[in-house]
């Protein structure tokens, strides 16, 4: 049984730690905040992720799993610490380092034998040298350590699936003998290990965000061109997809990417380029594309509902993605704002994200359903992609409306559908091709007889 120390118990720490416990390690997940960690100890979780509640249950209860703020507590035993604390957008675009550098000081601090000291948290191209100067810095007296880089890919919704079964688990060190030992610790997980240099595997993580990032604005840059040409983008994207060489994922056009890794991280990587003298003009497009979805959202229910003076918008969905109730970032924001500046009253419904959700969105009323939602509502707008909207009674939802108008930001809904349920609907990207472009086609392709 292996001791390991978890450092920063938020959406990557806290699956992480709960994770090895049940691969059998013994866990301690420390954290600064003091109402996290006594909440956690009391069996209540910081975070809404499915299936987590019960691992760490099972894992406390089985005693391989504990919480602490004390770093002297945590360190006493352990021969690995991962680090997972925060690297939010600094001023000027860059990640902030400073939580990592409180976490590195006080690991080295209170260190009292031989680390492998992991970071798992996303950080520049650059930062594990930093990190190990750092400890050498603060270390009370000379002890051996390594730092390993192990960028985490797990998205938040599936988190406990992404860590069990990653596609890859990326490694990198200077010290092979120290990559060699954390690989141990991910063999029970059967997934293939990149083993490579620290900066490498620093850059591999950047390099996979801000391409995932590209394919989402790829697919909204086609939306728009769908929507002039009267083509439908959802199928287009299946149509796509098939092709290995493309893939299905990350090819759903709507609002646009947010949460809290790919704005920052495309961020980040275009300030690391820049810093270097290189001019990321890829990675600006991607950005401005993205940030314009939250605009064109606003305008087309504008389009849609005419004047917002007044008019009562409900929003379906506010978190960034389904099953996580993480608001960092979300479009929802954006457009909830923007909605309010153009005089609309807006209220919400979320399954999960609402307490979040209040207190970045004051103005917002939050409803208990989505029918006391949609009661009296000029227009809803669906900005979160749940299942469960998916199955909504839309002729319950239609009668309950001042107007049956609905802007569907995720593209969760068939038009032709929407149509017979009678709503005003609009999608993203899926155009209706004219009467004229029709005839035409059909009548290059069946000529009409002689
Ligand atoms: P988070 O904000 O949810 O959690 C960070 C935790 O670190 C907080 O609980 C905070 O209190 C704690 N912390 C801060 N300073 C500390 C210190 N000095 N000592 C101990 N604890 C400290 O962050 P997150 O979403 O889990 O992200 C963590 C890192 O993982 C980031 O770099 C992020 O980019 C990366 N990442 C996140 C995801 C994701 O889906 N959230 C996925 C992959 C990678």
């Amino acid at each position: 049984m292996k001791q390991i120390c978890v450092v920063g118990v938020g959406y990557v720490g806290l699956v992480t730690a709960a994770c090895f416990a049940d691969l059998g390690n013994r866990v301690i997940a420390l954290d600064v905040n003091e109402e996290k960690i006594n909440g956690l100890k009391q069996g209540k979780l910081p975070i809404y992720e499915p299936g987590l509640k019960e691992l760490v249950d099972h894992n406390v209860q089985s005693q391989r799993l504990t919480f602490t703020t004390s770093y002297a507590e945590s360190l006493d035993g352990t021969e690995f610490v991962f680090i997972a604390v925060g690297t939010p957008m600094g001023v000027d675009g860059e990640a902030d380092l400073h939580y990592l550098e409180a976490a590195a000081r006080d690991v080295a601090e209170n260190m009292t034998g031989p680390l492998v000291i992991i970071n798992k948290s996303t950080v520049p191209v650059g930062t594990g040298d930093w990190v190990a100067d750092i400890v050498r810095r603060y270390q009370k007296r000379a002890i051996p350590f390594s730092v390993v880089s192990c960028p985490e890919f797990l998205r938040e919704g599936s988190a406990i699936g992404d860590f069990m079964q990653p596609y890859r688990t990326v490694l990198g060190s200077l010290s092979p003998e120290a990559a060699e030992k954390v690989a141990q610790l991910h063999l029970p997980l059967r997934s293939p290990i990149v083993i490579t240099d620290l900066r490498t595997a620093e850059m591999i993580k950047y390099a996979s965000n801000a391409f995932l990032a590209t394919k989402i604005s790829f697919i909204n840059e086609i939306a728009n061109i769908c929507e002039a040409l009267g083509a439908d983008v959802k199928e287009v994207a299946i149509g796509m997809g098939y092709d290995a060489r493309i893939g299905k994922q990350f090819l759903d056009a709507g609002i646009g990417y947010g949460g809290s890794c790919f704005p920052k991280d495309v961020k980040a990587l275009a300030y690391m380029a820049l810093e270097k003298g290189r001019h990321p003009q890829l990675l600006y497009a991607v950005m401005e594309i993205n940030d314009d979805r939250r605009e064109m959202a606003v305008e087309y229910i504008k389009e849609m509902v005419g004047d917002l003076q007044g008019k009562v918008i409900g929003l379906l969905g506010l978190s960034f993605k389904p099953n996580t109730d993480d608001m960092r970032d979300a479009p929802s924001i954006t457009i909830a704002q923007k909605l309010q500046a153009a005089g609309a009253i807006v209220r919400a419904y979320d399954p999960v994200a609402m307490n979040v959700a209040q207190t970045l969105l004051p103005g917002v009323e939050m409803m208990p359903d989505p029918y006391t939602l949609a009661q009296g509502c000029d227009a809803l707008a669906v900005l979160t992609g749940w299942n469960e909207f998916m199955q909504l009674d839309k002729p319950r939802l239609r009668d309950l409306m001042s107007q049956p108008i609905l802007y569907d930001g995720r593209n969760i809904y068939e038009p032709d559908e929407m149509a017979k349920c009678g709503f005003i609907y609009r999608g993203v990207g899926r155009g209706t091709p004219s009467i004229d472009l029709k005839n035409s086609v059909e009548s290059s392709v069946n000529p009409p007889a002689e």
